[in-house]
């Protein structure tokens, strides 16, 4: 193997790490939500959830549990959490996320 294959194969060693790294923040977020039970529109987008086109769920005012403020919170599967389909229950989810 040549120097350029050696590098260009530590490169893609690397760029396989760093991908499993953003993988496993991906799903430790949306644990972080599924934990939480109940979170507010600003935590779950901070944490990667995406509200699905024309859900419609019921929000109610309480302390959100991740942030402390008090706001409209929801379901965290209300979410969508494209970034982890393992746990996400709108995976199969055929319209607009
Ligand atoms: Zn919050």
């Amino acid at each position: 193997m040549g120097a350029f294959s050696q590098a260009f194969a530590r490169i893609n060693t690397r760029n396989a790490d760093v991908d499993k790294e953003i993988a496993d923040a991906d799903l430790a977020n949306a644990k972080k939500a599924q934990a939480a039970g109940y979170l507010c529109g600003e935590c779950a987008e901070l944490l990667g959830g995406r509200w699905p086109k024309g859900h419609r769920a019921t929000f109610h005012p309480a302390t959100c549990p991740l942030c402390q403020v008090c706001r409209p919170i929801a379901s965290w599967d209300d979410w969508s959490w494209p970034k982890t389909p393992e746990i996400d229950r709108w995976a199969n989810e055929t319209r607009e996320i």
